[in-house]
């Protein structure tokens, strides 16, 4: 508060700006100020908005462009935003990957249905075998990602990474044929 014209005697008092002030009656603290003469106090944005007829916004931001400080929660500036870590990264692929596995499997759940075989002896459809083939696969790579913990993620993503392209791509093909109307 010194750079604001208080000036502490040997006590940590000074005269208090908030009015006459014979005998300095103004303390100072780590965390605001408090006058044992007029019983002004507060903080130190109650302080810079009190001195110069400021709201607290406008204090805060006084205060930021003197000291090049601010309290973050006056500071109109947004935080810096952290970057992310790794352990954010793979959390973030790995749910990535979960999302294209449960999309994939609704995808042959559908077909399972859809393309059921009447009979025994007819020629199934490629999308039922499809289904057939992949659903237990992709039911055990859904529960590797659900017990995966924070430092198998690298090794796990490393390997289901080639599959879950695949997966993807497939339903992309799907969805493109679906909306051009299969045969
Ligand atoms: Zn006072």
């Amino acid at each position: 508060m010194e750079f604001y014209g208080i000036k502490l005697n040997k006590g940590g008092f000074a005269q208090c700006p908030f009015h006459a002030d014979d005998s300095p009656s103004f303390k100072v603290y780590d965390d605001g100020f408090y006058c044992f003469g007029c019983l002004e106090h507060g903080d130190v944005i109650d302080f810079v908005s009190k001195l110069f007829g400021l709201d607290a916004k406008e204090a805060a931001e006084k205060l930021a462009a003197d000291f090049g400080i601010g309290d973050i929660s006056f500071c109109p500036v947004k935080p810096v935003q952290l970057e992310k870590s790794e352990d954010e990264k793979n959390r973030e692929r790995l749910n990535e990957s979960w999302a294209v596995l449960c999309d994939y499997l609704h995808l042959l759940w559908d077909w399972k249905n859809q393309y059921l075989p009447d009979r025994k002896d007819e020629n199934w459809h490629p999308l039922f075998c499809e289904a057939l083939q992949n659903t237990d696969r992709v039911d055990y790579l859904l529960d590797c990602i659900w017990d995966c913990q924070a430092s198998e993620a690298p090794a796990l993503l490393e390997q289901i990474g080639g599959e879950i392209d695949r997966y993807r791509t497939r339903i992309e093909q799907e969805r493109g044929s679906e909306i051009h109307g299969r045969k």
